[in-house]
């Protein structure tokens, strides 16, 4: 099995730095070897990514992590071997981008309405690749402008629920988004669950229904988990059925996220939702 499977990470089409060819050639430098690029919301960096990879000799998976409302909280689902040309996902996620700028509008005007001006340009000045709009964006601006001295001190202070340039948004539903990635062949992951905060009852009463759904794995190993929640999700991945997946979540040099090249093994009790992939050489 190779070692180093990457199945989460974001170029320049959403909020990462790197644009989708540099970065597989990173990913390759740091030893990756299975790469999945999983931008938010979009699907536009695929090709260019499959193409670097196939220059530089690594398995390309074409993924894409979807916003998602579910009991009014923001969850992730990332999709992996989706079809990208696949019209209900490509339609979908077309409307996920536009209500994105709506947003990114609503938010100006809370940070405006703080004191703050002309965030809506600086943000999009940061949308390299124009594909999304995020807070990552803005947050970088906000960097830039001395608001914060890195991106995760204005997450402490900014853009969260009760502060300023918050702004409630409405995402797909998860049923609607587990539907995208299935009828489009692919695999739906959820993403990141350490990082929901919801509590013992309503995280089962979720990992229920992704289930219920046709939701497949569970992201076990990421840069947003510490080593006991690999464990914690490993358990309930098992207990609801769900293969494990592995994901640096990787943002660029720099970014508040895993390294890329140094996920750890996933815990032994797990199915890998590789397990029968072609390209990481396992049994198909
Ligand atoms: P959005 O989808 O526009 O709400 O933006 C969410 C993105 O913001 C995430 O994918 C992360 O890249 C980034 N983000 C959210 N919270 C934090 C945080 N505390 N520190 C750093 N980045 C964050
Ligand atoms: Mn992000
Ligand atoms: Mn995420
Ligand atoms: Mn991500």
């Amino acid at each position: 099995m190779p070692s180093q499977i990457d199945l989460h990470c974001h170029s320049t089409i959403s909020d990462g730095l790197l644009a989708p060819a540099d970065l597989v050639q990173y990913a390759a430098g740091k030893g990756v070897q299975v790469l999945a690029l999983t931008d938010h919301d979009d699907v536009a960096g695929l090709a260019e990514a499959e193409a670097a990879a196939q220059a530089v000799g690594i398995a390309f998976i074409r993924g894409v992590e979807i916003s998602v409302t579910w009991c009014r909280r923001t969850l992730h689902i990332v999709g992996l071997k989706v079809d990208p040309a696949y019209a209900p996902l490509y339609d979908g996620l077309k409307r996920i981008r536009d209500s994105r700028h709506v947003r990114a509008q609503g938010m100006a005007n809370s940070l405006a309405r703080a004191g703050i001006a002309g965030s809506l340009e600086g943000a999009y000045a940061h949308a390299t690749r124009g594909g999304i709009i995020s807070r990552s964006h803005f947050a970088r601006w906000m960097v830039a402008q001395g608001y914060a001295s890195d991106v995760r001190g204005v997450f402490k202070r900014f853009l969260v629920a009760g502060k300023p340039g918050y702004f409630e948004h409405k995402w797909a539903d998860l049923e609607q988004a587990l539907a995208w990635i299935i009828g489009s062949g692919g695999i739906p992951v959820l993403a990141h669950p350490g990082r929901y905060d919801l509590g013992r009852t309503r995280m089962l009463e979720l990992l229920n229904e992704f289930r219920e759904l046709g939701g497949k794995a569970l992201e076990v190993v990421t840069g947003s988990h510490t080593a006991d929640q690999y464990h914690e999700f490993a358990r309930l991945a098992r207990q609801f059925d769900l293969m494990a997946s592995s994901g640096s979540d990787y943002h660029g040099p720099g970014m508040t996220y895993m390294e890329m090249g140094r996920l750890p093994a996933l815990p032994e009790i797990c199915t890998p939702v590789w397990h029968d992939w072609a390209e990481t050489g396992e049994k198909h």
